[in-house]
């Protein structure tokens, strides 16, 4: 008898159908985004990255563009950032491409000079406007200057060609070097290098030309196009066609979409940002130019990316994040296994808060993550029988690992439900995306045959019953009660209860503690209606953005739509400090944006006297006050919850302790996870 095998239709035909390019092909639709990582700069941090892109490689990516790297000194992003100016820089370049074509795909090398963004005295631009977001002012270009840098951006373009990369990125948005020449808001030069728009595109035409003229026609050059500036005295949409239609005569091969300055106050890969918020825009740009685009933003499934392509919006989309949560993305779609990919959840936590406090990234759903040569888990000889206390995601992600490397893994849940934290995140408005890792966490515990026991609490006795060799807990944290007189009193809940929903919240309401679960608890209480994540219209109402781009950026006057707030906050802390410090660095401006759209009052500076039947009476610049309040909501941190630790010791039972349980103080995920794989790893 013989045994037929039938391939099943792709469900993803267009993302994955291959691209012509005339002098090339990709092998698929699908880019891996340009991203820092941090190891660009790192001792051997090439051989590290080698191997990190190859695995994106292996994993069935088309195109990988690669980090920004500088043209020139005065360029780099801080002063030890990476620069390709010299042959003999070339050697380590070569560990990547090599190791990315071997794996079948293709990599671009992204040029990046940082002009007024780059951290450091040295740094120049077209006028000398210093940018919001950096202390260091510019020095403005010499005419000489900028005769120079296009030299520079061609020479790194020749040594990329001659490093074995099959083409490069020319990083023309975001508000960097070639962005600051583009608009007025930065450029307010008289020469012919500044005034009217065909003297501010030119330094873009030229380095375009210097390049292509110097790695000829079968060569790939990209060009990161800001199709929408999302800053005042930026572009219109006319300018950014004027110029898309010149890049494409100048020798671009394909064309990328740059969405917002970094210095913009709209955010636009935050999670609360919906899916694929901006390929409007480069669909617009489709019927403008024949040359290839690329749309970005916000996609992380291979639903969204075949949504976009079948909608005729774009040629190609790009993920960056995507690729550090699971570098096998497209080898899953391809075999529609689309439901077993770790999807990102866009919280930019492990990433790009990370490349901002200059520390190598990775991904809190993924710590494998440029850590590829360090973090492995590798088959074990010594096969251990292991009890996890606790499915939060400490729990389920030790768990995950530790039977991937051949342990005996037995899970054991108090509640009836998997997953901890992250099930009250899921529910915080703009948090919707958490819930796939829910979904790939306990997918992954039930691939793997792990044996999980819910309702299932443990005593030191029970677990010594079972013998086991090693017991992990992770039991997480309980909310922290503050002493206040009448903390007891029936208006007042925890954030768990509120997020869980099990209680009923009356109109006006007091929020203690101001950390990132306040914020939650804010955002989650305030919001009316759909949340405007799940909404694309609203949200760009919200955020006023012109979608015809008539306004100057897509927003220089147009007015932002004030959501209505479903009910009266005030949030409180003790301290005297700017609210929301302790937020991300990345992320924290969009909470405080989103509060002070919703009217929430904040009072700082406090101290709690009493609570009772007519609200919370507080003390602030030594007055007594009463918020006359419906409800009280204690978000006042974490405490671990860690009863079983000592009694297993007692017994002589070999115990960890990860997650929340061993450390509650600024919990968070990310380190629960790392912990639980680093552990896992070793054990
Ligand atoms: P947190 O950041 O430690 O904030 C606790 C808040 O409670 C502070 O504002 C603190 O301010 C107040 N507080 C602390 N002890 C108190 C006491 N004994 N009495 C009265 N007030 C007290 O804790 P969290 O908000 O629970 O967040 C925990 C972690 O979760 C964060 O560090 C973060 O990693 C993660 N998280 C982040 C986000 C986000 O960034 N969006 C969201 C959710 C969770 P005062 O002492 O000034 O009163
Ligand atoms: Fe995505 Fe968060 Fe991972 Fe960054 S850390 S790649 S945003 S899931």
């Amino acid at each position: 008898m013989s045994t037929e095998i039938i391939e099943q239709p792709s469900n993803f035909p267009l993302m994955l159908s291959p691209l012509n390019l005339g002098f090339t092909t990709l092998r698929n639709r699908v880019i891996m985004g340009s991203m820092h990582t941090g190891l660009e700069e790192e001792k051997n941090g090439f051989d590290k990255l080698a191997v990190f892109y190859a695995e994106r490689a292996r994993g069935g990516v088309g195109l990988i563009v690669t980090g920004g790297i500088a043209p020139n000194f005065r360029g780099r992003i801080s002063p030890h950032g990476s620069q390709l100016s010299f042959s003999w820089q070339t050697n380590k370049h070569k560990k990547v491409t090599d190791a990315v074509h071997k794996e079948g795909a293709k990599i671009c090398l992204q040029i990046l000079h940082t002009g007024r963004y780059a951290y450091h005295p040295f740094n120049v631009s077209a006028s000398a406007i210093k940018a919001p977001i950096n202390p260091f002012k510019p020095r403005q270009m010499s005419e000489r200057q900028i005769k120079k840098t296009i030299k520079d951006f061609a020479n790194t373009c020749e040594l990329a060609q001659k490093s074995g990369y099959d083409g490069v990125e020319i990083m023309g948005s975001e508000g960097y070097l070639i962005n600051q020449f583009i608009c007025q808001r930065t450029n307010q030069r008289q020469d012919k290098w500044g005034g009217d728009y065909e003297n501010r595109i030119r330094i873009a035409l030229e380095i375009v030309k210097a390049s292509r003229n110097k790695v000829g026609p079968n060569f790939i050059i990209i060009f990161r196009l800001s199709m929408l500036d999302l800053v005042e005295q930026g572009s219109t949409w006319d300018e950014v066609v004027e110029l898309a239609k010149a890049l494409e005569k100048a020798g671009v091969s394909i064309l990328n979409t740059g969405i917002g300055w970094h210095e913009a106050r709209i955010p636009t890969i935050a999670t609360s940002v919906p899916r694929a918020a901006f390929s409007w825009v480069t669909a617009k740009m489709k019927k403008e130019v024949n040359i290839p685009l690329i749309t970005t933003n916000r996609i992380n499934t291979p639903e969204v990316a075949e949504d976009i392509l079948s909608r005729g919006d774009a040629d190609m989309v790009s993920m960056a994040r995507p690729m550090l949560a699971d570098p096998e993305f497209v080898n899953k779609a391809a075999k529609n296994q689309s439901d077993r990919i770790n999807i990102c959840i866009a919280c930019n936590q492990a990433c790009l808060d990370h490349v901002f406090k200059q520390k190598r990234a990775s991904c809190l759903v993924n710590p494998r993550a440029c850590y590829e040569t360090e973090l492995n888990f590798e088959q074990t000889t010594n096969i251990k029988k292991l009890a996890v206390i606790g499915g939060g995601m400490a729990g389920i992600a030790f768990a995950i690992y530790a039977q991937q490397r051949g342990h005996h893994v037995t899970l054991y849940e108090a509640k009836s439900q998997l997953g901890g934290q992250f099930n009250l995140a899921k529910n915080v408005p703009g948090k919707e995306e958490f819930v796939e890792s829910l979904k790939y966490f306990t997918g992954e515990l039930a691939r793997q045959n792990i044996n999980v026991h819910l309702n299932a609490p443990q005593s030191v006795e029970s677990l010594k019953q079972e013998n086991f060799d090693d017991v992990i807990l992770a039991t997480g944290v309980t909310p922290r009660v503050p002493k206040i007189d009448g903390i007891e009193h029936s208006s007042v809940v925890n954030y768990q209860q509120v997020l869980s929903g099990e209680v009923i919240m009356g109109q006006r309401v007091a929020v203690l503690g101001a950390g990132g679960i306040g914020y939650d608890i804010c955002e989650f209480l305030t919001e009316k209606g759909q949340s405007h994540t799940e909404n694309l219209d609203l949200w760009l109402k919200e955020w006023g953005i012109d979608t015809e781009i008539v306004h100057r950026g897509g927003v220089e006057g147009v007015d932002q739509v004030k959501p209505e707030s479903a009910r009266q906050i005030y949030m409180l802390q003790r301290k005297e400090q700017r609210f929301g410090k302790s937020l991300q660095p990345t992320t924290g401006w969009i909470h405080r944006a989103a509060l002070k759209k919703r009217a929430v009052e904040m009072i700082g500076g406090v101290s709690y006297h009493k609570i009772d039947d007519d609200g919370l009476h507080i003390i602030l610049d030594n007055k007594s006050q009463l918020l006359s309040v419906d409800n009280i909501v204690v978000c006042t941190g974490q405490e671990s919850k860690n009863t079983l630790q000592q009694g297993l010791l007692d017994l002589n039972v070999s115990v960890h302790v990860i997650g929340g349980a061993d450390f509650a103080g600024e919990l968070d995920a990310k380190r629960a996870i790392r912990q639980a794989a680093e552990l896992a790893a070793r054990i």
